[in-house]
């Protein structure tokens, strides 16, 4: 693998930074963060200019809607977006980064004609809804059920956890089409419209004080069997598919987020005198190598996914998932050592990130299952109880 940017790359940088700079100054301001309906409008209006440049789903096939750029491509559009202060994905998170490439690799031609134009012009927001009381970890014991009603299912259960849900369109919903079936084999991967009726969303408040996600409540939901994504029955196979793209992909773009925030807090301890402290320096030293490994290993997964054919990546996206979940907190924990007693301010802004940055332990798979994926699949150590 060559890790070396070529011409063709260089050129698409300098294209890229010149698109920036004409139209970062013409956006308006950020929306407060416990302002969901107005964080989709800002997420939603920057995905539409993303989309008229030329931008929107970069390295997603041409034939799917893309640009049908290389990942590496793709890596140097997140790199310089963070760079230059550009929007995050925001509110599109699942549409754009799990759900649309699930459909793309999953999904017939008419779901794909259906459902992904509008997540690329920034029209539809998706949320996920695997999780269910007694069924995270062990997302196969999930009890959410679907029942077949002619050319509908009718479906009846819970989620939680469920991000983005109060301002979602569109739901990859995991449901239990086989009550009979061994656990793994009696699941199927649903296109819910969030607006259905039987339908109910509660805000569940989180520890850095934002209403991020929700419980979802189905009662008999009408929702097509066109809906549905993959063979009935066989939805764990396409779910290994989503979840490869969350833990494979999905995050990598907030790692070069990270490594600006670290600058930031090597320029805070210049002006604070907290620089002066060998321990943080080497602390600090110790992130920006952290970070650098965790850039080469996307790399090295994202050219791993393009070279085994289709674009998914493989279980390399646990040791990045783990490895990005710690280092995360140890950046926001060495922010709390850099402004010192500041660290208690509740509107700083570094304050809330280190409140949520604990929550990358638990989200998109824990760290002790992302440990068991690794030990069993990667090191060939035998399965646990
Ligand atoms: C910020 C955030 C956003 C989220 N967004 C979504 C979303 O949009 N959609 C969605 O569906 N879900 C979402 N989740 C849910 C998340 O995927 C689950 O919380 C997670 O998979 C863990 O499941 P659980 O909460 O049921 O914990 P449990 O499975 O009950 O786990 C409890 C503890 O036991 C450990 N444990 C369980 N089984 C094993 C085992 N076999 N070996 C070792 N340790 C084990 C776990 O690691 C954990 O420490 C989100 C979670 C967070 C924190």
């Amino acid at each position: 693998m060559d890790l070396a940017y070529t011409e063709a790359e260089e050129e698409f940088r300098a294209g890229l930074r010149r698109w920036l700079r004409t139209v970062l100054p013409t956006l308006p301001p950020k929306p407060a963060p416990e302002d969901w309906p107005a964080r989709r409008r800002y997420d939603c209006g920057w995905q539409r200019m993303l989309y008229d440049a030329g931008y929107a789903g970069l390295h997603w096939p041409a034939e799917a809607g893309g640009q049908g750029a290389t990942p590496t491509q793709h890596l140097i559009f997140l790199e310089e977006t963070e760079r230059a202060g550009a929007p995050y994905v925001g509110a599109g998170f699942v549409g754009l980064l799990h759900a649309g490439p699930t459909i793309i690799a999953e999904g017939t031609a008419g779901q794909r004609a259906r459902w992904l134009p509008p997540i690329l012009r920034g029209e539809q927001v998706w949320c996920q809804g695997f999780s269910e009381p007694e069924a995270g970890s062990d997302l196969a014991a999930l009890r959410t059920r679907a029942v077949r009603d002619g050319d509908h299912y009718l479906v009846t259960g819970s989620k939680i956890w469920t991000s983005h849900a109060e301002v979602a369109d569109w739901c990859e919903l995991l449901v239990r089409t086989d009550a009979d079936a061994p656990k793994h084999r009696g699941i199927s991967w649903l296109a819910l419209p969030m607006d259905a009726p039987g339908v109910t969303v509660r805000p569940l408040r989180t520890l850095a004080g934002t209403a991020e996600f929700a419980e979802v409540f189905l009662d008999e939901v009408p929702v097509p069997v066109a809906n549905r994504v993959g063979a009935e029955n066989d939805g764990w196979r396409v779910t290994m598919v989503t979840l490869s793209f969350e833990r494979g992909t999905a995050f990598v773009g907030e790692v070069v987020a990270c490594r600006r925030v670290l600058g930031e807090l090597a320029r805070t301890a210049r002006a604070n005198g907290r620089w002066d402290d060998p321990v943080l320096r080497r602390r600090l030293g110790r992130l920006a190598a952290d970070f650098t490994a965790l850039w080469r290993l996307t790399q090295w997964n994202v050219s791993e996914a393009q070279h085994s054919g289709g674009g998914v990546p493989g279980v390399g996206g646990s040791v990045f998932k783990l490895r990005y979940a710690q280092v995360r907190q140890e950046l926001y924990d060495a922010a709390a050592a850099v402004l010192g007693p500041q660290a208690l301010d509740a509107d700083h802004p570094w304050t809330a990130d280190r409140l949520s940055s604990l929550s990358y332990t638990i989200a998109a798979g824990t760290t002790q299952i992302q440990r068991n994926i690794v030990a069993e699949r990667i090191l060939g150590l035998p399965k646990g109880r």
